[in-house]
């Protein structure tokens, strides 16, 4: 029997990752894909919150930019995109055997539940994916604060952020062939550094509850299954 290394996991999952590269909207391919590698890590017994951004719908800062939106409705908007990509993560995951919950930071009370924090826990330790929308509830900020708030409220063992890239590079691998992945980093060099590896406020509030940050690739098979299982993949952020 496999030894995981950690026993509830938060996992933070971009809007993009809910699509093919370069487009927007849902995929149904990358949606199985998705829930694919989500119910490996469920097989292992362990508990899973997920985040989800709202990024391959709607971006409250951009859509304000070039439009009348006024730029707090368009994080509305953003958040309200976060409730759409649960669903159909939620349908997924469910059409593959693994049962769910949808909590939302915004009531929507006709289509989820709203958050509450102690019934998240519940449903984690009844073996449910929670699926964790609408981010904060609150606008001008995203959904990684989003992911590091609720990690913290669920006392999650680990955040999991999953991006395009394997890890931090000390380059843009896209566009520098020198580019070389960082192993581990402290909360604090990630800080300091200004890294764009999540919003700072959500380094910052994962460095005051104590959860390490994994940035990983989850579009690679097995990916998050090795994480949890202790493999070093991606770059660990942790310590002081
Ligand atoms: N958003 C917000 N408050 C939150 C979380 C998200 O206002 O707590 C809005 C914000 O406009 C953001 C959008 O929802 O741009 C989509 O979330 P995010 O950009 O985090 O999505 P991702 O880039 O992860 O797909």
């Amino acid at each position: 029997m496999p030894n995981p290394k950690y026993k509830r996991v938060l996992l933070k999952v971009s809007g993009e990752g809910l699509c093919a590269t370069g487009a927007t909207g849902i995929d149904g391919g990358e949606l199985r894909r998705l829930a694919d590698e989500i119910k490996l890590v469920v097989d292992l017994g362990i508990q899973i919150g997920l985040v989800i951004g709202g990024g391959n719908i709607v971006r409250g800062a951009n859509i304000a930019k070039d439009t009348p939106i006024e730029e707090t409705t368009g994080h509305y908007m953003g958040m309200l995109a976060t409730i759409i990509n649960a669903l159909s993560v939620q349908d997924t995951l469910e059409s593959i055997g693994v049962p769910t919950r949808v909590q939302s930071a915004l009531s929507v009370q006709n289509v989820c539940e709203n958050f509450i924090r102690r019934r998240a826990i519940r449903h984690m330790e009844k073996g449910r994916v929670v699926i964790f929308a609408a981010g904060t509830g609150n606008p001008f900020v995203t959904t990684d604060t989003g992911a590091a708030l609720r990690a913290s409220e669920v006392n999650a063992d680990i955040l999991l952020k999953a991006t395009k890239v394997d890890g931090v590079y000390t380059a843009d691998p896209m566009t520098d062939p020198t580019a070389t992945r960082i192993e581990r980093l402290t909360f604090n060099e990630v800080i300091d550094k200004r890294l764009k590896v999540m919003d700072l406020a959500a380094v910052d509030l994962c460095q005051r509850s104590n959860i390490p940050i994994v940035v990983l690739d989850l579009k690679k098979t097995g990916n998050m299954r090795a994480v949890i299982l202790g493999e070093d993949i991606g770059t660990m952020i942790n310590g002081e």
